[in-house]
């Protein structure tokens, strides 16, 4: 079947009162970012619905991409036909014939956005019924649950006939819910946080911890990768390196080593509330699940909390590691997770790490070093690039971050 356009219908964003005008325009935003490959796509945002003009554009391409957009109920790839009646019908009789089985049972649902059309929605259900019915002997009517809905809708540039409707990705259109700092390792649990919070429409920046020579070239380069794996869920997303080295080097020499990992997270945290507050994000994002290593205790997690007021936010907090590696599985990111490629904290965990740090402890600890300086020094080697959907990561147009600013 040879598509002139996909019809979108939006998922929770039609309850969204006066903000629905810049919801949709969010939405259109991020449909074309990330379907920028088919340039021939045409996106028209209207209240009620989203059109996807093809243009010659493969459908099922197009659908595929379009199915991990967040903030699209479910959409329907539509043929165009000519607002003359006896069109029409042969249209609607070609698609039903294409599905036909023995015992079928359909209905016809028509809509009407114009109401210059010669005929109202009831004529319209009826004549094409009745056609089908003439010319598909054993076909039946049958309203409710019918094997095949075919949806018709008037509108002043031609008539739309489809019979499918393909499930989208739910949530919310990315960057509806404001800017979020992801704390990215390259591990298997933050790639599915960032998912997570990209589908309750946060617009995440990946802040990533690397420590060279420690850390090879490889380590962020995965980094980078798992981020180009979450660009078709939303479009263009911005990834801070952010050098570590010496915070850890440092940490290392002055900390008794059962507190090198808690003071190392207390630094990763600052750098991540003070890139928040630069760039205006709202929240840091992370990938911690309770209880699941040293790091991941509610005691830890206090210890470490301290350094900022800005909600921490874990979305895979209260779930299982099976859980968490099954939307790694569906996302794409598992395979690239589980490459063993040295992770900053890794390298310098201690061989027993406090599973209850004590936050005076830490905070004592802490005092012997010059924060605010080394925090200086980190923040000055920054590089920020953006990745985009369908490259595998972007390494030349890195900006110096003193520059951005
Ligand atoms: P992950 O699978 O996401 O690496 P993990 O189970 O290995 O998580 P940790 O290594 O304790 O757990 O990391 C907890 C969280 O701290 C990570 O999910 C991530 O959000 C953040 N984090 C760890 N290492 C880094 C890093 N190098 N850069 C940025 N964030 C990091
Ligand atoms: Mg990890």
């Amino acid at each position: 079947m040879q598509y002139s356009e996909i019809m979108v219908r939006y998922g929770e964003l039609s309850t969204k009162g006066k903000n629905r005008r810049s919801f949709i325009d969010r939405l259109a935003h991020n449909v074309r970012n990330s379907l920028h490959q088919f340039p021939n796509l045409v996106v028209k945002a209207h209240r009620d619905r989203m059109h996807l003009q093809l243009h010659g554009e493969d459908s099922e391409a197009v659908m595929s991409s379009l199915k991990k957009v967040f903030g699209i109920q479910n959409f329907s790839p539509s043929i165009k036909v000519e607002r003359e009646i006896e069109a029409v019908k042969e249209s609607a009789l070609a698609i039903v014939k294409e599905q036909f089985h023995e015992g079928m049972t359909f209905k016809i649902n028509t809509r009407r956005s114009d109401h210059d059309f010669e005929f109202d929605t009831n004529e319209i259900n009826d004549m094409l019924g009745g056609c089908i019915l003439k010319n598909l002997p054993g076909i039946s009517v049958k309203m409710k649950n019918p094997d095949l809905i075919l949806r018709v809708e008037v509108r002043k540039n031609g008539i739309f006939l489809s019979s499918q409707t393909i499930d989208g990705a739910g949530g919310m259109p990315v960057g509806t819910a404001g800017k979020g700092m992801m704390m990215l390792s390259g591990g298997i649990d933050s790639p599915v946080a960032a998912y997570l919070a990209m589908k309750r429409g946060v617009e995440i920046e990946m802040v990533h911890f690397f420590s060279p020579p420690y850390t090879s070239e490889q380590a962020l380069k995965k980094a980078k990768e798992l981020t180009a794996k979450l660009t078709p869920y939303g479009g263009h997303i911005k990834f801070i390196e952010v050098p570590f080295t010496e915070i850890q080097e440092t940490v290392k020499h002055d900390v008794p080593s059962g507190y090198l990992m808690t003071v190392q997270r207390r630094f990763m945290l600052r750098i991540a509330a003070l890139l928040a507050k630069r760039r205006e994000g709202l929240a840091i994002f992370n990938g911690e699940s309770l209880g699941q290593v040293a790091s991941q205790t509610l005691e830890s997690m206090v210890a470490i909390n301290d350094v900022t007021t800005l909600p921490v936010l874990r979305p895979v907090v209260s779930m299982d590691k099976n859980e968490i590696i099954k939307i790694a599985q569906q996302i794409d990111t598992f395979d690239l997770s589980i490459k063993p490629f040295e992770d900053c904290c890794t390298i310098f965990a201690p061989p027993s790490p406090k599973t209850k740090p004590r936050l005076d402890k830490a905070r004592e600890y802490e005092a012997r070093l010059d924060i605010d300086e080394l925090i200086e020094r980190a923040m000055a080697g920054i590089k920020i690039s953006e990745i985009k959907n369908g490259e595998i990561f972007l390494n030349q147009q890195e900006d110096n971050f003193a520059e951005l600013l």
